[in-house]
């Protein structure tokens, strides 16, 4: 019989939960361990009495024929729907219907059911940030939490954190360290609005290449969700720098004034607004990696930022992880 891991793996975002399906299947005991309330990081939704809002990734897309096929599952499953919008692009002098065809899909009723469908017979320990790893008296990890308890000993641990965040977790390991400091990763602002009545205009979705904002999508357009005419704005890296610390009221006021500017539109009041700054949101470069790892230590590292900064490429890397992790590669 193949030798069997305790794994633990740090993160719930699509790259983790993604290694811990891979694992578990494989026969592999794992645990995931995640600082915030749910599963899903980066692919997250609030739920509002405005409806199901997408405050992370807006929707993705299909390339790789692994990543095809288990999304046929997710549909088959009722995780995930197609979505096909309006889609528009809003330049310099104006705004027009674009001719991308690619097929969209997005998380059903809400970007977080994917994660949620993806958890399911998995184990995890949420709100629970873990601050490092050490070493057991029999060579083993263990994992330190903010509040001082230690989980484990594990293994085998899998980190499927940001970038930034991973760094502090690697440092039994020079070159995964080095690896994880060397990656920027960008902030961007989210801003949600629902209004009374619905917006007088036929855009769903929009890539924005003039001011601050670099999307937008009427998120009330995507399937499954219900409630008001609601709106999802999405700012670009360099307007979010530039407004890392501005307060979340001023940050709503000026990314509807861009909302009216680029629909040309009067906006009227929304009946709700929630702002959201992401210190991560994107990795500035696109590495080539699949996943890193230090295998005579046990320690692996995947997440988006190790194979370029999407959906698709967060499984991919799980994945991969999960493979180097049980010498398959
Ligand atoms: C605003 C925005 C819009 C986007 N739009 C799209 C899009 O339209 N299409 C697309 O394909 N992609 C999009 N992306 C990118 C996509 O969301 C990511 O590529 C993907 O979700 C990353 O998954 P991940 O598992 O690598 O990381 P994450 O989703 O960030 O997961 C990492 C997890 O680790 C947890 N964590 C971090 N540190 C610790 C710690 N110390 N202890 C415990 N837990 C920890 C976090 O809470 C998080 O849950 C968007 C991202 C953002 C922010």
């Amino acid at each position: 019989m193949t030798q069997t891991f305790d794994i633990a793996i740090i993160g719930a975002g699509m790259a983790g939960l993604s290694a811990a399906r891979a694992l578990t299947e494989a026969g592999h005991k794992t645990v995931i361990f995640d600082k915030s309330r749910g599963s899903g990081g980066r692919m997250s939704s609030k739920r509002t009495e405005s409806g199901n809002l997408d405050m992370g990734a807006q929707y993705f897309t299909a390339r790789d024929p692994h990543f095809r096929s288990a999304l046929q599952t997710w549909i088959d499953r009722g995780w995930v729907a197609e979505w096909s919008p309006r889609l528009f692009v809003r330049n310099e002098d104006e705004l027009f219907e674009s001719s991308d065809d690619q097929q969209r899909y997005v998380g059903s009723p809400r970007m977080t059911s994917l994660s949620r469908g993806l958890l399911e017979g998995l184990d995890m320990v949420s709100k629970t940030r873990i601050e490092r790893l050490q070493q057991s008296d029999d060579d083993r990890w263990e994992l330190v939490d903010d509040a001082g308890a230690v989980h484990g000993p594990f293994d085998r641990v899998v980190v499927a954190t940001p970038a930034p965040q991973a760094v502090p977790l690697l440092t039994a390991s020079g070159h995964l360290e080095q690896a994880a400091s060397q990656v920027e990763m960008l902030p961007g602002w989210t801003l949600a609005l629902a209004f009374a009545e619905p917006l007088n205009t036929a855009v769903e979705a929009c890539f924005v290449r003039v001011g601050g904002l670099d999307w937008i999508s009427r998120n009330s357009s995507k399937p499954g969700r219900q409630g008001l005419d609601s709106w999802v704005l999405q700012s670009n890296p360099r307007w979010a720098m530039g407004n890392l610390d501005t307060d979340k009221a001023e940050v709503g006021k000026q990314l509807r004034a861009e909302l009216a500017e680029v629909l040309g539109i009067d906006l009227p009041e929304p009946v709700f607004e929630h702002a959201h700054r992401w210190l991560y949101a994107r990795s500035a470069d696109t590495c080539n990696w699949g996943a890193l790892a230090a295998p005579e230590k046990g320690l692996y590292v995947c997440g988006d930022w190790c194979l370029g900064g999407r959906i698709e490429n967060a499984w991919l890397s799980g994945r991969q992880a999960a493979q180097t992790l049980m010498g398959r590669k």
